[in-house]
């Protein structure tokens, strides 16, 4: 008896689909009827090590005996470990954690605002951000993200914001050096459709911010964690920004968010500018280091280039030969598979073969394999996109 809940006292800010999940473990889930399904959604680029992984888990369990929380007026152990190994493994120096997406946004938005201020430029107000481009769902995070579908029934919007379009070249000089504090990007869309930048707009991009002295802040909070086939999505395009947000994937699950900046930058972050309650409480900084600990390793990563190398070659070849598959884009396991049909179709199709996948967009299948998924689970999805793929041709619709 599949479960779906006739009245629910839940706000309907959900479309939720009628699939109760009770259990996971590794690739895959279990619903409340004890149905297997191969989750190729990683809860959304969160799961990145799979359902439950043992290493977290264990380091989880152990801090939950200790210690959960103790506010930030303390030192905390577990947070500064944190921050060391990120700033280690990155062009960064500082850290600033917090404990979702939009709140690490917020934070980089304020980060700009305030170190406009502090180098002299405090007409510099506004932060650019990118057509098409989703950077969460607060109020200014919401007016940071350039699509209207997001922006409906919310105005006034949080000002601040001006919105170019991305990956075309002639409007960087559109970028106003009088009022512009930094712009905030994706290195690859992924709400909002699985999009890549282009290597060159985004150095001509860079390049044009570095001398404005307009501050470079890279939104990693679905590239960031090994998604994109690196540590962090930003290395693949040889620069450095002056700050990157995460949070999705920093956890394997657990609530935690983080800015990350370099010194210049975030010393602008001075005592009292800035706080949140639970950021980077013993509990989600433990889960941030174990699952940092696992992820950032080159033999990891490397496998997770090669798995993805399989998957994007194997969607590539059906799509030569389906005309249902336009294109398949995107970097390591964050990938995009434009349709010429709906993509919820896809997704419906994928779900009766027991497969979770997500869509971005109308017409993009969106696919988020955990970074842990084997050749095996690999090949029963293409499998299975296959046979929709056949089914669709063979039915035309
Ligand atoms: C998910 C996401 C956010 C928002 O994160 P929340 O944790 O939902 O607030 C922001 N930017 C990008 C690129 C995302 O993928």
């Amino acid at each position: 008896m599949p479960s779906t809940v006739a009245v629910s006292a839940l706000m309907k800010n959900y479309q939720r689909l009628p699939i109760t999940i009770l259990k996971g473990k590794g690739s895959y889930v279990w619903d409340d009827c004890g149905n297997k399904y191969l989750d190729y959604t990683s809860g959304i680029a969160t799961c990145n090590l799979g359902h439950v992984p043992e290493n977290v888990h264990e380091k989880i369990s152990q801090q939950l005996r200790d210690l959960w929380h103790c506010s930030n007026l303390y030192q905390i152990p577990q947070q500064e470990a944190l921050a060391q190994k990120l700033t280690d493994l990155s062009c960064f120096d500082q850290v600033f954690f917090c404990n979702s997406g939009a709140e690490a946004n917020e934070a980089a938005i304020k980060l700009a605002k305030k170190y406009a201020k502090d180098s002299g430029k405090p007409e510099r107000t506004e932060v650019v951000t990118f057509s098409n481009s989703f950077h969460g769902r607060t109020g200014s995070t919401m007016a940071a993200t350039a699509q209207t579908k997001i922006h409906k029934g919310f105005t006034p919007l949080t000002p601040g914001f001006t919105h170019l379009p991305y990956n075309e070249p002639e409007t960087i000089k559109k970028i106003d050096t009088a009022k512009t504090a930094g712009i905030l990007l994706e290195l690859v869309q992924g709400e909002g459709g699985v999009h890549p930048a282009d290597t060159e707009w985004v150095k001509a991009l860079y390049d044009y911010c570095k001398q404005a002295d307009i501050l470079i802040m890279v939104d990693e909070i679905q590239t960031g964690m090994g998604r994109t086939g690196s540590l962090f999505a930003y290395e693949q395009y040889g620069l450095e920004p002056d700050a990157v947000t995460l949070a999705k994937g920093l956890g394997s699950g657990f609530p935690i968010g983080a800015l990350l900046a370099k010194t210049e930058a975030a010393d602008s972050f001075s005592a009292g500018t800035h706080g949140s309650t639970f950021g980077g409480n013993p509990l989600a900084a433990t889960a941030g280091l174990a699952t940092l600990e696992q992820i950032a390793d080159n033999k990891f990563l490397n496998d997770v280039k090669e798995k993805s190398l399989f998957l994007i070659e194997a969607l590539t070849a059906l799509q030569e030969n389906n005309r249902f598959i336009k294109e398949v884009r995107g970097k390591g396991f964050l990938i995009g598979m434009e349709v010429v049909n709906q993509a919820g179709n896809w997704v419906e199709k994928l779900r009766e073969k027991q497969i979770l996948v997500l869509t971005a967009g109308e017409n993009a299948v969106r696919i988020l394999p955990p970074l842990t998924t084997d050749i095996k689970e690999l090949g029963s999805f293409i499998q299975a996109i296959q046979e929709v793929a056949a089914d669709f041709e063979k039915k035309g619709e």
